[in-house]
């Protein structure tokens, strides 16, 4: 059983940037725009977790805060200077937004170049057709595990158990273009235990506690847990017994320090290719 350790593949990509960063005499000219509207305590603990990580890489991180009863019109026309600056090459926007805020009009508004995680639907549509787009960070860090792993996916039978934007539709267009067979389950599937395992990978992001042993998967099947629960001792834990997945599973990302570990990074890796 081999345990998918995100920090091996968030170094890897950690030197790439370095790499990039340094070999760019302008690079410091250049800011990654990380915009919250309130005060979230998840958004500025995440927050506070990308510019520790993508700072220690030379990358210039500038916070735009707006109070949370912010106008819609005061807002996009802020966000639009933002996005129009051109020191600015990369734009986080943190979500959930303030209900009167129109999240649609951000995603057409943003450059699709300077948008780090994949909220503009020309990304998506790019993805759609088969070329490289910026798709949510999470569902690009699946995949840079997989393939850090060299974990073959091209004719592979995957199961995604999530259909959200920033997990199950984006991952499902990035596995397909590395030519696997999709499928996505949710909460109004039949059978879901017969689809899980039957299938090569699974991938398991329903925000439930250990919601899933291992007769939820086939021998030697490949584990990826993205969610981040916290348990009934307080433990930070994914969707799945992790001791009972060890059972089956041929490898298996752990949570914490698994796709998670990767997440922020991605948003550096998107960031350099705009520099
Ligand atoms: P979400 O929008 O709530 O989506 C949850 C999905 O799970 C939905 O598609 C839902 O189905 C499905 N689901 C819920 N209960 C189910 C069940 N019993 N059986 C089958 N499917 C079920 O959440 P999200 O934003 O996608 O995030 C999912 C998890 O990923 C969360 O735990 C979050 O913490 C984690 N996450 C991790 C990272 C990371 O970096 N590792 C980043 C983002 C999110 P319906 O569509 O039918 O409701």
């Amino acid at each position: 059983m081999q345990e998918l350790r995100g920090k091996i593949i968030s170094e890897k990509i950690k030197e790439e940037i370095v790499q990039k960063i340094s070999s760019n005499s302008s690079a410091g000219n250049y800011e990654l725009a990380i915009i919250r509207i309130g005060d979230n305590k998840d958004q500025i603990t995440y927050e506070n977790s990308a510019i520790k990580k993508l700072s220690e890489l030379g990358i210039n991180v500038k916070t735009y805060t707006f109070d949370a009863s912010i106008s819609d019109a005061e807002f996009q026309k802020s966000f639009k200077q933002i996005n129009d600056n051109d020191k600015v090459r990369g734009i986080l926007l943190l979500k959930p937004l303030p209900k009167q805020i129109d999240e649609i009009a951000l995603s057409r508004l943003i450059d699709e170049k300077k948008d780090l995680d994949g909220i503009s639907p020309f990304n998506f549509h790019k993805v759609a057709l088969g070329l490289d787009g910026n798709l949510p960070c999470t569902a690009k860090a699946v995949v840079e595990i997989l393939k850090g792993y060299n974990i073959t996916l091209s004719g592979k039978k995957v199961v995604i158990v999530n259909r959200s934007l920033v997990v199950g539709k984006s991952l499902a267009m990035l596995l397909l273009n590395e030519d696997a067979t999709v499928t996505i389950c949710h909460s109004k599937t039949a059978n879901l235990k017969e689809i899980t395992s039957s299938s090569d990978i699974v991938v398991f992001a329903i925000g439930r506690p250990k919601a899933f042993d291992d007769s939820f998967i086939k021998e030697g099947a490949v584990v990826i847990d993205v969610s981040i629960n916290v348990d009934n001792e307080g433990k930070l834990c994914g969707d799945c017994d992790y001791e009972s997945m060890l059972k089956k599973a041929s490898a298996i990302t752990p949570v914490p320090g698994g796709v998670g570990a990767v997440t922020t990074i991605i948003l550096g890796k998107h960031f350099i290719q705009n520099i």
